[in-house]
This record gives structure tokens, sequence and C-alpha cells, in this order.
């Protein structure tokens, strides 16, 4: 997996202070989309295992106390990111169990296969759904357009 950005701290991605991921790679091709960059799934940077141990590491930092981890991009749930996404929610799961986990995705929740609804069943909300323009709504709280859900699972 690539990624394009990572905030150690982050207020605008969820709710709360929270580390934030950009990974590459989206099928997706929404119109509009503000993030066209993150298309290819050889843009960015490598996810090293260096990266993935400085993410759990934030979390855990005490001295600013993450409410959890986001997940953007790009889609975390493109097939190609999903052995490296599944690997990193399942650490915070064992290693940071307090934190919370929320996933951008262009798929719908109820459109998820097998391997994409395994990472689901560790995170705590997905915002689904692909951008449509013609439903955009500034003053949306964590999604872009009206047709976006976010799916508070657990
Ligand atoms: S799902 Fe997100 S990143 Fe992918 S094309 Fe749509 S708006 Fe862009």
């Amino acid at each position: 997996m690539n990624y394009h950005q990572y905030y150690s701290v982050d207020v605008v991605n969820g709710p709360g202070t929270r580390c934030t991921l950009f990974v590459a790679g989206c099928e997706h091709q929404c119109p509009g989309c503000y993030n066209k960059s993150t298309w290819r799934v050889n843009s960015g940077h490598p996810f090293t295992q260096e990266i993935e141990d400085r993410i759990i590491a934030d979390l855990q930092d005490s001295r600013i106390k993450r409410q959890g981890l986001s997940l953007s991009g790009g889609d975390p749930l493109h097939r190609h990111n999903i052995p490296a996404i599944l690997k990193l929610v399942r650490r915070v799961k064992a290693e940071c169990p307090e934190k919370d986990i929320w996933i951008w995705t262009g798929y719908r929740l109820d459109d998820l296969n097998e391997a994409q609804q395994e990472i689901v069943s560790y995170i705590n909300v997905l915002v689904d759904g692909k951008f449509v323009q013609a439903l955009y709504d500034p003053g949306l709280l964590w999604r872009g357009s009206y047709n976006q859900i976010i799916h508070k699972l657990r």
C-alpha cells in the first residue's frame, strides 16, 4: 500500500483530536473529486512498517491524547489496500483498544465484499458512498455530499 499524507495530530477529519492517514488508490473517479492525485495505487509513498509503528505510538502517546484514527484517501477499502489496512486496524484494536477508528470509502456499506467487511468488523464508523457534486453541501459534517452516510457501527 502507498499513502499520501499522515497527520499525527488532526482535528478536522472526524471527532476530537485524531491521527489521520490518507492512502493511495481509488477506482471511483467521482466528478469533482478534490483528491485526484491519490487515484493511482502507486502514487504517494510506500506505507512502511515504520509508519505503521509510528501510528500506533502516536495513538498511545499520553502527552497529546487522541480519540482515534481516521483512514481516508484515496480509498482505504480499495482491493490493493486491503492487506495493509486489515493489519493496521487489527493492531489498533489490539494495542489501542480504547481508540475509535473511522474509515471513508467510496463503496457503499451494503456492497462490500468479504475482505472489506472483515476490515469494517474492526472499526467504529464507516462514512460511505461516492462523492456526488450535485449533492455537495459545504455545511455537511465529515462528508461531502448528502448521499454519503455516516454509519455508526459500534
Ligand atoms: S471516492 Fe473519494 S477519493 Fe475516490 S474519486 Fe470519489 S471523492 Fe475522490
